[in-house]
């Protein structure tokens, strides 16, 4: 008996630009507190899980029929929500919607990038801007940052003149550091990257709830190569649901069209996103405690004498490390799983409930404590 070879990924014909790499995915810990993703701690609320299961029967009535490919009434209500709370107008023809906005973004690529196109994001950033190009076969750029993890305009500017991307990707407020962009510099983007373009640019807002700012969609008004990407993962508490969504001019909402598959969004997961809107007003309460939460984690860690970067989002940078991933495994070993993303000298971790953060806020105390 000769034992059985393992076929091993490189073993396989895959592209070569797949060869060696790895998955995307922070590690799924059996922690007693979990601060790492980004999650919104609080979960449904009882009368949100009842109002979903009675949608999701009525679904479960007609899943022998294909859902309704165009999500008509779930992008009628995603455009209401966004005229209610992000300061412009939209409607059905400006809003469309995807598996999550991983699939947005994904699809978005699709149509803007490929093979023989690129995009440049301002790094540190949301590393998946750059797995998706790699995924749709889009060269990737990496731009630059100020040291205080602000957008260095002129250096963005520079790049944008020099490297002609297809398509610019702002995130704001900005994963892993939470900072939020103004719209003064998301407008000197867009012009550099419309002279040297044209190119589409993304302003990925999948934390915009949390911003101590106003949403960046009024942005999109007469300038349809700019779209506003949006999830229900974070403010709604939803990230199980898979539901992200775009703002843009008309024209973009049919461009993406040409890529989607055809029924991607399932009848179940409209029916889900459809009952959590209706309790927008329940969920965006949880906002308002999370964002006094970041605040108040912002504030005791610089009180302990860590440095801070100022954070929009529901989650929070600090440093700085000699050694980042040490101090991720001494937290850690008291039982709080935060976030490495890799950036030298810094961590990141999300805001839970207020027993949660007490958790962490222990747990750096004592690691302090440890160094003095
Ligand atoms: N954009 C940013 C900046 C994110 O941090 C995330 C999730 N971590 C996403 C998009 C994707 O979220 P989802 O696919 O759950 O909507």
């Amino acid at each position: 008996d000769t034992p059985r070879k393992t076929t091993r990924i490189d073993d396989l014909p895959i592209r070569d630009e797949l060869r060696g790499k790895s998955p995307y995915g922070a590690p799924q810990l059996d922690v007693p507190v979990r601060l790492n993703t980004n999650e919104n701690p609080y979960p449904l609320p009882e009368a949100l899980v009842d109002r979903i299961a009675e949608r999701v029967r009525e679904a479960a009535r007609d899943l022998n029929r294909y859902p309704d490919r165009d999500a008509v009434e779930l992008r009628t209500e995603l455009a209401r929500y966004l005229t209610r709370t992000a300061g412009h107008e939209v409607s059905l023809a400006n809003v469309w919607a995807a598996n999550g906005s991983n699939e947005v973004l994904q699809q978005l690529l699709q149509t803007f990038g490929g093979p023989g196109r690129t995009a440049i994001g301002f790094e540190p950033s949301y590393s998946m801007h750059a797995l998706i190009a790699r995924g749709t076969g889009t060269g990737w750029i990496s731009g630059p940052r100020n040291e205080d993890f602000t957008i260095d305009v002129e250096a963005a500017e520079k790049a944008i003149a020099e490297h002609r991307p297809d398509v610019v990707f702002i995130t704001s407020p900005n994963n892993p550091t939470g900072t939020a962009v103004d719209a003064g510099t998301v407008l000197a983007l867009y012009d550099a990257a419309q002279a040297a373009g044209p190119s589409m640019v993304v302003v990925d807002e999948a934390y915009g709830e949390f911003s101590h700012h106003a949403s960046l969609l009024p942005l999109i008004e007469g300038r349809p190569n700019m779209v506003l990407s949006r999830t229900m993962s974070k403010a709604f508490g939803a990230a199980g649901l898979r539901l992200g969504y775009l703002a843009a001019d008309p024209a973009v909402v049919d461009a993406v069209q040409l890529v989607r598959l055809p029924y991607h969004l399932s009848s179940v997961t409209q029916a889900t996103a459809l009952a959590a809107l209706e309790h927008t007003d329940t969920l965006l309460g949880y906002v308002a405690q999370l964002k006094d939460e970041r605040d108040r984690i912002v504030t005791e860690l610089r009180a302990l004498g860590f440095d801070v970067t100022d954070s929009d989002a529901n989650f929070v940078q600090f440093g700085r490390f000699a050694d980042s991933h040490t101090a991720w495994q001494r937290i850690l070993d008291r039982g709080v799983l935060v976030r490495d993303n890799g950036v030298p000298g810094w961590l990141r971790v999300s805001a839970g409930t207020p027993a949660e953060n007490d958790a962490f806020l222990d747990a750096v105390r004592e690691l302090k404590k440890e160094h003095d």
